[in-house]
């Protein structure tokens, strides 16, 4: 069995944005040379995701003002984890769009359902953060 470790990173200049990388992950395969086996894709920051979706625009700006109406950033003194930070919110927003994806590689393909596509989710940028993917197989 083959295994592959890399740490992709990304600088969200806002608070909030979402990133395919799908292209990322793809060029982490080809790099693996593994054609059978699994992909583990995860943010190694608690308040940052991964997750897969549909890539449409308006379906973006839908899961912005979800996210917003369930952890509101403002105002930052709502929340107790905010004593000397004000990313509560970011906290919570990634536990509800989850940790990390696990994709199948398939005749050295990620193996994806119809429109999936792989998203980084940030909701405390402006700084360095890391994404590590971890390929499995032969
Ligand atoms: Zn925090």
């Amino acid at each position: 069995m083959k295994s592959f470790r890399k740490e992709l990173w990304f600088n969200v200049p806002s608070r909030r944005g979402f990133v395919n990388i799908t292209p990322q992950v793809e060029d982490c395969l080809r790099e693996s040379g593994i054609a059978e086996g699994m992909v583990l894709v995860n943010a190694m920051h608690i308040t940052a995701s991964v997750f897969i979706n549909d890539n449409e625009r308006g379906l973006f700006n839908d899961f912005e003002i979800w996210l917003e109406k369930l952890a509101p950033h403002e105002p930052v003194s709502r929340y107790q984890h905010n004593s000397g930070e004000d990313n509560a919110d970011a906290h919570l927003k990634r536990s509800i769009m989850g940790r990390e994806v696990v994709v199948a590689i398939t005749g050295g393909k990620l193996d994806f359902g119809p429109w999936e596509q792989i998203f980084y989710g940030e909701f405390d940028g402006r700084r360095k953060k890391r994404v590590l993917v971890k390929i499995i197989g032969e």
